[in-house]
C-alpha cells in the first residue's frame, strides 16, 4: 500500500488537488488558444478522455481575449472542466488588460523564470499574484529546468565554488530548481497568497533529475505537488520517461496531480497524454478510470493477426463506452477483462477477470470460451466472435453494475 505525502488541499475551480484526494489528471492544449473554435474542441476532447484540468497557454492579447468565450462555450456544452491559464513574460499585463481571462480562468500557472529580468521580475511577479489574490485564484509556481531563474542559478553556482566542498554543477541545478520554486512560494504568500491556494511543480527532463528534485521539494513543503517530465520526447521514449519518473515518485507517495507531456506525432492524437496518464495510475493501483483490458503478448501459438485485433477493439469499444457507462454504471471502471491467445493461459486468466476470452490458438479446434465471475458461460465460434464478445460485455456490464 501506497503511503501518499501529506499535502494541504487546494481547490482548482472545484477540484480538489492535494490534502489526499484522488491524484488528479491534466493536460494541455497544444492550439492557438486565440483560435476558439480550435481550443474549445481540444478541450473538450482532453475533457472526454478523462482530463480533469485542461491547461491553455495565454501568450497574447488575443489570446487573453479568446479565454472567456472559451470558458462559455465549454459551459454551454456542459463541460465544466476547469481552465488553467499559463503565463510567460506578459502575464502580468495580460491578466491586467482582461479582467474577464483572469477571471474564466481557474488557476494561474506562473514561471518564476519567465516572469521578467532582473529589477522586473519583482514587481511583475507581485502584478501577477495580486489578480490572485483579487480573484481568490489559485497559482501554480511552475519551475521549468529550461527557463531556471538564471540570477538565482548564478548566485547559487558562485556560493558553491566558493565552498569547502563544492557539490556538482548538476547538484547544485537541481538545488537551484527547488528553491525558485520555494522561494517564490514564499513571496506569493508574502503578498498574499494564501498557503491553501498554491501548487508547486519543478519540471525536468531527465528522469533522475526529475526524482530527486521532487524528493527534496516533497520533504521541505506540504504545498501540493504538479508532477510530470518536461519535455519527454515523442512515441514509446515519452511514455517511458514519464512513467518511470512518475511512477517512481508516486510509489514514494509524492505527487497530487500528474501531466503526461507527449509530444504528439504530426496531426496525432492529444488526449493520447490523458490516455498514459490514466493508466500510470490505474497499473499502480492508486485510482481506476476504465475498464482494464487484460491481453496475453501472444507467442507462437498465435500466428495470425485475429488475437491482436480482438484485444485492440475490445479495448477502443471500452474506452468509447466509458463516457456513458460511467453515468450509468457504479463501478463499471473496475472491470477487468481478459483477452487471450490460447487455451495455455487463456482459461486461467479468463477466470480471474470479470469477463474473458480465450481465443482459438494455432492448431486449436476453432472455438472461444467465455468466462463470466470465473465461470464458463458459453463458447463462442464461427466468423462473429468479436462482435457477440462486444455484445457479452455490454450485457455483463448491465448485469453487474448498479445503475446510477
Ligand atoms: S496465452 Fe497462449 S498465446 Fe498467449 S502468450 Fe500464453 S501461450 Fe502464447
Amino acid at each position: 500500500m501506497i503511503r501518499r505525502r501529506a499535502s494541504i488541499a487546494t481547490s482548482v475551480g472545484g477540484v480538489r488537488v492535494g490534502g489526499g484526494a484522488p491524484i488528479v489528471v491534466q493536460s494541455m492544449t497544444n492550439t492557438d488558444t486565440a483560435d476558439i473554435d480550435s481550443t474549445v474542441t481540444q478541450v473538450r476532447a482532453l475533457a472526454r478522455a478523462g482530463s480533469e484540468l485542461v491547461r491553455i497557454t495565454v501568450n497574447s492579447d488575443e489570446a487573453a481575449a479568446a479565454v472567456p468565450h472559451i470558458r462559455d462555450r465549454l459551459d454551454a456544452a456542459g463541460v465544466g472542466v476547469p481552465l488553467i491559464g499559463d503565463f510567460h513574460f506578459n502575464g502580468h499585463k495580460l491578466l491586467k488588460a482582461h479582467p474577464a481571462c483572469g477571471e474564466a480562468l481557474a488557476k494561474y500557472r506562473i514561471n518564476p523564470g519567465n516572469v521578467g529580468r532582473g529589477s522586473k521580475r519583482d514587481p511583475q511577479f507581485a502584478e501577477m499574484i495580486e489578480v490572485a489574490c483579487r480573484n481568490r485564484k489559485p497559482i501554480r509556481i511552475g519551475v521549468n529546468w529550461g527557463s531556471l531563474d538564471p540570477e538565482l542559478l548564478t548566485r547559487m553556482m558562485d556560493e558553491n565554488n566558493a565552498s569547502a566542498e563544492p557539490l556538482s554543477a548538476n547538484e547544485v541545478m537541481r538545488a537551484a530548481v527547488v528553491e525558485s520554486a520555494l522561494q517564490s512560494a514564499g513571496r506569493a504568500e508574502e503578498l498574499g497568497q494564501p498557503h491553501d491556494a498554491i501548487v508547486l511543480s519543478a519540471k525536468v527532463s531527465g528522469v533522475q533529475d526529475l526524482i530527486a528534485i521532487y524528493s527534496a521539494l516533497a520533504a521541505r513543503c506540504d504545498y501540493p505537488l504538479h508532477v510530470g517530465l518536461t519535455e519527454a520526447g515523442m512515441g514509446s521514449k515519452g511514455i517511458v520517461a514519464s512513467t518511470a519518473g512518475i511512477g517512481v515518485l508516486l510509489q514514494a507517495g509524492i505527487g497530487d496531480t500528474i501531466r503526461v507531456s507527449l509530444t504528439p506525432e504530426p496531426n496525432g492524437d492529444r488526449t493520447q497524454e490523458v490516455i498514459v496518464a490514466q493508466e500510470i495510475l490505474q497499473t499502480m493501483g492508486l485510482r481506476s478510470f476504465v475498464p482494464m483490458v487484460i491481453a496475453c503478448p501472444g507467442c507462437g501459438r498465435t500466428t495470425s493477426t485475429y488475437f491482436q485485433k480482438l484485444a485492440q477493439d475490445i479495448q477502443s469499444h471500452i474506452r468509447h463506452r466509458m463516457p456513458e457507462w460511467r453515468k450509468q454504471y457504479v463501478g463499471v471502471e473496475e472491470m477487468n477483462v481478459a483477452v487471450m491467445g490460447c487455451v495455455v493461459n487463456g482459461p486461467g486468466e479468463s477466470k480471474h477477470a470479470n469477463i474473458g476470452i480465450s481465443l482459438p490458438g494455432t492448431g486449436e479446434r476453432p472455438v472461444a470460451p467465455v468466462y463470466e465471475d470465473g465461470e464458463k458461460t458459453v463458447t463462442l465460434k464461427g466468423d462473429h466472435i468479436a462482435e457477440e464478445f462486444q455484445q457479452l460485455v455490454e450485457a455483463y456490464v448491465a448485469r453487474r453494475f448498479n445503475p446510477r
